[in-house]
């Protein structure tokens, strides 16, 4: 049985920790998409992490964790990543790297900064860990698949003296930068080769194998629905699809496998990077909700930027869930709103003098205001209750409210950080 785990806004919903819950009863963890640029944030009994690269279920003994061949594969990040579990004293976990994941180059890391730097003000927000030059290059076919470590040296030499020469245009024209030399760049990927050799398997043929035991497998995504490069607020997206429907593709398993898709949303909103937000609070009050917010404040994992916060967008999260193909919904953060005499929820958005229900394109997006439905406060704190009708009245007022706002069973609420800070919830519909 597969589940993808996923994201209906706008990434940082909590995936990492509802994938980490639900490890537990899995036997393989896949990253199917993205790179190192957003990170998961886990509390468990070894302590705290931020997992850029490693998929949430790398804390059990009894789970193998895969970099499916959709991820952009950053060979120094995923080994110092693995470093840093094992000084935490977590067992070596089991990982297998797919030999058709391609890899992060530093030069596709060197073009972000230096595009993004280019942009200046205009910039798109990039965290510049090389992701846009990354698929760029894949889908323009000049990337290195892992594979091509291990095959002829002098058709990889042949293929890195025809990359250079591309690169090397736009390096030293647009961005003034030394040019990079063949034999370095081919040097580099030989120390890839050697760090990452222990790693590569065929995933998809080990998954193929798997599925026909009846293993549990878990898809992990990240960021999400409206950072997806053809359903979300183009151009502020990210480079690779954050939908489940791609975790097909991304770990090399049939389609029709995902079974469940577990669509993970935020009680309320935040948002990294540039790109409309209509939801979006701002002053005193943005700053209580993002100091209150995620467990010690919602900064971003990767860099520790503030994140952009906002109210519960009920048009936004219908559209991210619907976009996933959401079967359930974790509610997260809930707890976090503890403090508020009303929360306000965007319901609808004023664009064209008309007030809409389905999210806009972009250009749309740009002009649309936000129509507000206020609900009462529960003014408590409600971390520590595990029995879903022991929390307050208003605060199961205003899940069942966010239910009927999106139009999918909401089965889990999380009302903290840590793994066991969750309930389980009877759906109303
Ligand atoms: P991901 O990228 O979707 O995995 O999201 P993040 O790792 O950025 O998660 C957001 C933050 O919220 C992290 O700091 C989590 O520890 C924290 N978090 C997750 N669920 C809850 C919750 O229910 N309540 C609180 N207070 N924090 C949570």
């Amino acid at each position: 049985m597969v589940r993808a785990i996923v994201g209906a806004n706008w990434g940082d919903e909590g995936k990492g920790k509802i994938t980490d819950m639900l490890a537990e009863k899995s036997d393989i963890i896949i990253r199917f998409q993205g790179g190192s640029n957003a990170g998961h944030t886990i509390i468990n009994n070894y302590g705290k992490f931020a997992l850029h690269l490693l998929p949430s279920g790398v804390f059990y003994d009894h789970t193998t964790s895969i970099i499916g061949n959709g991820v952009a594969l950053n060979i120094p990040y995923l080994l110092k990543e693995i470093k840093a579990l094992e000084e935490k004293g977590v067992p070596t976990p089991k990982i297998l790297v797919s030999d058709r994941a391609q890899i992060m180059m530093p030069y596709h890391m060197l073009l972000d900064a230096c595009e993004e730097a280019r942009l200046a003000g205009k910039s798109f927000g990039s965290t510049k860990s090389g992701i846009a030059p990354f698929y760029s290059d894949k889908y323009a076919k000049i990337g290195f698949q892992v594979s091509e470590l291990f095959g002829c040296p002098d058709e990889l030499m042949d293929k890195v003296k025809n990359v250079c020469v591309l690169k090397n245009v736009l390096l030293e024209n647009l961005y003034h930068q030394p040019p990079l030399v063949p034999e370095e760049v081919f040097a580099t990927l030989m120390e890839y080769k050697d760090m990452i050799a222990p790693y590569v398997c065929d995933t998809s043929a080990y998954l193929h194998e798997a599925l026909k035991e009846g293993k549990n497998i878990l898809l992990e995504g990240q960021l999400g629905s409206l950072k997806d490069p053809d359903h979300g607020i183009y151009p502020m997206v990210t480079s690779s699809s954050t939908l489940a429907a791609y975790g097909a593709i991304g770990a090399g398993i049939p389609p029709y496998e995902i079974k469940n898709i577990t669509t993970v949303v935020k009680a309320y909103s935040s948002a990294v990077g540039a790109g409309a937000f209509v939801s979006e609070i701002f002053g005193d009050e943005a700053d209580e909700l993002r100091n209150r917010g995620g467990d010690g404040g919602e900064y971003g994992a990767t860099t520790g930027r503030p994140r952009r916060m906002g109210w519960f967008d009920a048009v936004a999260s219908r559209y991210g869930c619907r976009v996933q193909g959401a079967t359930e919904v974790a509610l997260t953060v809930l707890d976090v709103l503890g403090y508020l005499d009303e929360i306000p929820i965007c319901v609808g958005y004023e664009y064209d003098g008309k007030v809409e229900k389905e999210f806009p394109t972009t250009a749309k997006l740009e002009h649309a205001k936000p129509i507000y439905k206020k609900l009462p406060g529960w003014k408590c704190d409600i971390r520590g209750i595990r029995d879903y009708e022991k929390l307050p009245e208003n605060c199961r007022n205003y899940i069942d409210e966010i239910e009927k706002e999106i139009g999918v069973p909401i089965t889990l609420v999380s009302n903290g950080p840590g793994r066991s800070e969750v309930i389980e919830r009877k759906p109303l519909i």
